[in-house]
């Protein structure tokens, strides 16, 4: 295959405004009063808790094991005391609350003696290395969460041939992969080549946007030279660092529609993602912390931190200078694919890779929509190929049939189609409104199919029961029916001996007495 990029359809060049945070190198964060960890911070089932209240815990020890394949473990951020298990506002545009162990920190950042690596991770087999990766409950740092060891192990029938690394980092804002790249390019590789192991792949490709030049120049003077790996700029163009993009971009390979990567001998990891795996396998460490991009014109310093998994958002903003006066909104993620919280009293998760403090020039104006005028601009910048304007309507309309012949599932939420829409439809929400209600059809579907499935073996098992009682009562008619015939012929016989003897006792002689009844 050739090195030559290949651009996909559409997408758009935005104001980066990058520069405002990468002044500074990430710094980490002080440890605050309490670290509020959620079980529940990755695609997949929530952890289980494994710890109570007053019990004290070590730095990287397990406080929450996975709940089956699809899901991660979680570990004590810090040494402490666990305080609570308990529900708690969590990063989700709505506000919710979920299961959380609260640890107040001792200070004294004491590591759980389980936390042991190996430099001679060559000698360990891909196996081994994949349940390391799963032990130290890394998820997909670049937003997604999808658990790391799932996508690790595409299973049998799908030979990988190359990992893609993710470096792209596209949209507006967010720095925390571009200074991971500049102040840990070795941790990347090494993180890279672990993966490249598990998966079997022939190369590795890592593609970093070209308005990082520092990460492009530290990245390719780590990767010194070798054959199987190579840096790649690519151009800035959001949404490059979507995963399907940035896979054609550096392959010229299209992920099918509805299908994974992996259906075409690809995986792809993020920057981050990669060096977790490094930190676990090398030194053990399970993912108890990640760098946070905290920007905006509403914060005083923005910057990269170093944060523990569980520091409120309140706790990281008061390190970079705290809130300005400009300070109108806080958004977990970019511009373009983050959401806004109304409180900064939640935590920072896994995923959580920007804290972006709006001021309030930079928040886009509310929103006026008009009636669509058709004129596909939509569809032109669309990165997936699809028909925005159709989805809308069918997702306005509720036809969540057509919705879907439209691809609706191919659609990332990247925005791109609202943002050049002349009528300020708000597209994005509508996509995301017919997918939450297609899937909680499916789940209702689901459940009225176990219901209908319930119902049927409880209807069956009543019929059997019904069965076996009319066969238990029929072989008890016909046990009673027998008796009574028994006891009839016995009765006969006996009457039958009493006249002989009658006969006998007469002096005569019964016609047809004899053997028959003897
Ligand atoms: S950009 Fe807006 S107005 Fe134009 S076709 Fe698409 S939805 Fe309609
Ligand atoms: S949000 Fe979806 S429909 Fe709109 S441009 Fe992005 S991928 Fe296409």
């Amino acid at each position: 295959m050739s090195a030559r990029i290949h651009p996909f359809h559409g997408g758009l060049v935005l104001d980066g405004r990058k520069a405002l945070s990468t002044r500074t190198p990430p710094a980490p964060v002080p440890l605050p009063e309490r670290l509020v960890v959620p079980l529940h911070q990755h695609i997949g089932a929530a952890a289980e808790p494994v710890v109570e209240p007053g019990q004290r815990v070590l730095k990287g020890e397990p406080i929450a094991r996975a709940a089956g394949y699809v899901s991660a473990a979680v570990h004590a951020p810090a040494s402490g005391t666990v305080v609570a298990v308990e529900a708690h506002p969590v990063p989700h545009p709505s506000g919710l609350s979920a299961p959380c162990v609260v640890i107040e920190p001792d200070g004294e950042e004491r590591w759980h003696e389980g936390c042991r690596g190996t430099a001679d991770w060559q000698a360990l087999a891909p196996e081994a290395l994949r349940a390391r990766v799963r032990a130290a409950g890394i998820v997909g740092m670049g937003g997604a969460g999808f658990p790391t060891h799932v996508k690790l192990n595409p299973g049998p029938g799908r030979a990988i041939h190359t990992l893609v690394v993710n470096g792209a980092e596209c949209e507006p804002y967010i720095t925390c992969d571009d200074m991971l790249m500049r102040t840990r390019p070795q941790a990347v590789l090494e993180g890279a080549r672990i993966m490249q192991r598990i998966l079997g792949a022939r190369r590795v490709l890592v593609g970093i946007e070209e308005d990082k030049p520092e990460a492009l120049a530290a990245l390719r003077e780590a990767a010194g030279g070798a054959p199987d790996l190579e840096v790649r700029a690519v151009p800035v163009r959001y949404p490059s660092g979507g995963e399907r993009q940035l896979i054609h971009l550096l392959t010229g390979l299209e992920v099918p529609s509805e299908g994974l990567p992996a259906d075409i001998g690809v995986v792809c990891q993020n920057v981050g993602t990669a060096a977790a795996v490094r930190d676990a396998v090398v030194e053990g460490k399970p993912l108890v912390s990640r760098i946070v991009t905290v920007t905006g014109g509403g914060v005083a310093g923005p910057r990269n931190l170093e944060v523990p998994v569980g520091t409120p958002f309140s706790h990281v903003i008061a390190h970079a200078g705290g809130y300005t006066d400009e300070a109108a909104r806080l958004i977990v993620g970019g511009p373009m694919m983050g959401f806004a919280v109304r409180s900064d009293a939640v935590p920072v998760t896994k995923t959580v890779n920007c804290l972006l403090v709006a001021a309030r020039e930079e928040v886009e104006p509310a929103r006026d929509p008009r009636p669509c005028v058709r004129c596909g601009a939509c569809a032109e910048v669309c990165p997936a190929r699809l028909l925005p304007q159709q989805l809308y309507w069918y997702a306005r309309a509720k036809d969540f049939d057509r919705v879907q012949d439209y691809k609706l599932f191919d659609c990332i939420e990247c925005g791109c189609c609202a943002l050049v829409c002349p009528s300020q439809l708000p597209l994005v929400d509508y996509y995301r409104y017919a997918k939450s209600e297609i899937w909680a059809l499916e789940r209702e579907r689901e459940r009225a199919e176990r219901a209908r499935r319930r119902h049927e073996a409880h209807v069956a098992r009543l019929e059997r029961e019904r069965a076996e009682r009319e066969a238990r009562s029929r072989a008890r008619r016909r046990r009673a029916t027998d008796r009574e015939a028994r006891q009839a012929a016995v009765a006969e016989a006996l009457e039958r001996a009493r006249a002989r003897r009658t006969v006998q006792a007469e002096g005569g002689h019964a016609e047809g007495d004899g053997a028959e009844d003897a």
